[in-house]
């Protein structure tokens, strides 16, 4: 947690807490875009972007909970793409929410996830569960089921004993069920992103489990497309990853990001303001990306 309480020091120099990636129930988080914003307050967070998979949905009621409780909301999305045969996340920081060819493509973007949905449903039509479109949504929580919800969905159903075994008959690679996502290239949601004012960030580098080699070809492609940041520091990784991020970021001159990847609360290896069990925090010969805002956040009094 951000050690900053206003109550406790009140002449303590107040200083940024800065969370860029989260989710709320717009996407696949669970709280509510008012209760994220009401968790971050308590936990001391400063600057907060809600950067929800492929939709800016969540946005509206963020900004009006932000106001309340003294959050400064910074717009975000977290798009997926596709590089060679990785699926990619590109966050988007600081995007007009009132662009409409943006609006147009976030759009287009959550329907390619719904006909996927859809397509997955018509590939286990042998299996007679009903409305399996339905039951993966709510799986889901609402929003657009991905493979793991339809898992779900076929464990309550009876259909298979276990998630295990619905991924091993139905929904694992080769399996009718493995349909592949459909997402632009990078160089496109990277150029969309750039073209509704935002930052384009390549978002938890480490995840994609690549070499180190196909992740240096992976950035200098992101960074020829126009990308410009690079997620330093976020939760699920090693020293050794934030140190190989942090020189990757520093020798290619991208500005450098931090966010917690908040999807719900009770994970201990995961909480908003937080990233590897600690405060985030970006070491300091690194440039932040927030200082390249259209309104830039700098240190109080710095
Ligand atoms: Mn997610
Ligand atoms: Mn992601
Ligand atoms: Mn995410």
């Amino acid at each position: 947690m951000c050690d900053y309480n206003p109550r406790r020091f009140v002449v303590h120099k107040p200083d940024l807490c800065v969370d860029l990636h989260c989710h709320s129930t717009a996407s696949d988080g669970v709280l509510s875009p008012a209760e994220l914003l009401a968790r971050a307050a308590e936990r001391g967070v400063t600057h907060l972007a809600l950067t929800d998979h492929d939709t800016l949905a969540g946005l509206a009621e963020a900004r009006q909970a932000a106001q309340d409780c003294g959050v400064h909301l910074i717009n975000g999305i977290e798009l997926s793409c596709q590089w060679r045969q990785h699926t990619i996340h590109v966050v988007g920081l600081d995007v007009r929410d009132d662009d409409a060819p943006f609006l147009a493509r976030v759009t287009q973007q959550t329907e390619n996830r719904w006909a996927r949905a859809r397509l997955i449903a018509d590939r286990l039509e042998r299996l007679k569960v009903p409305d399996l479109v339905d039951r993966a949504t709510a799986q889901a929580g609402g929003s657009v089921p991905g493979r793991p919800h339809f898992a779900a969905a076929l464990v309550e159903a009876g259909a298979v004993k276990s998630p295990a075994q619905a991924f091993k008959r139905h929904l694992g690679a080769g399996k009718p069920g493995d349909v592949r996502a459909f997402w632009p290239p990078l160089e496109d949601v990277v150029a969309w992103i750039l073209e509704a004012g935002g930052v384009p960030v390549l978002a938890h580098p480490r995840k994609y489990k690549m070499t180190a080699t196909r992740l240096r070809d992976l950035v200098r492609d992101f960074q020829e497309a126009g990308g410009q940041g690079l997620e330093v520091m976020t939760s699920g990784q090693s020293p050794a990853d934030l140190s190989f991020l942090a020189d990757l970021c520093e020798k290619r001159g991208l500005w450098a990001s931090q966010g917690s990847d908040f999807h719900f609360p009770g994970a201990p290896w995961c909480e908003l303001g937080q990233g590897m069990g600690q405060a985030l925090r970006l070491p300091d010969r690194l440039e932040p990306v927030w200082r390249h805002f259209r309104a830039p956040v700098v240190q109080p009094g710095g």
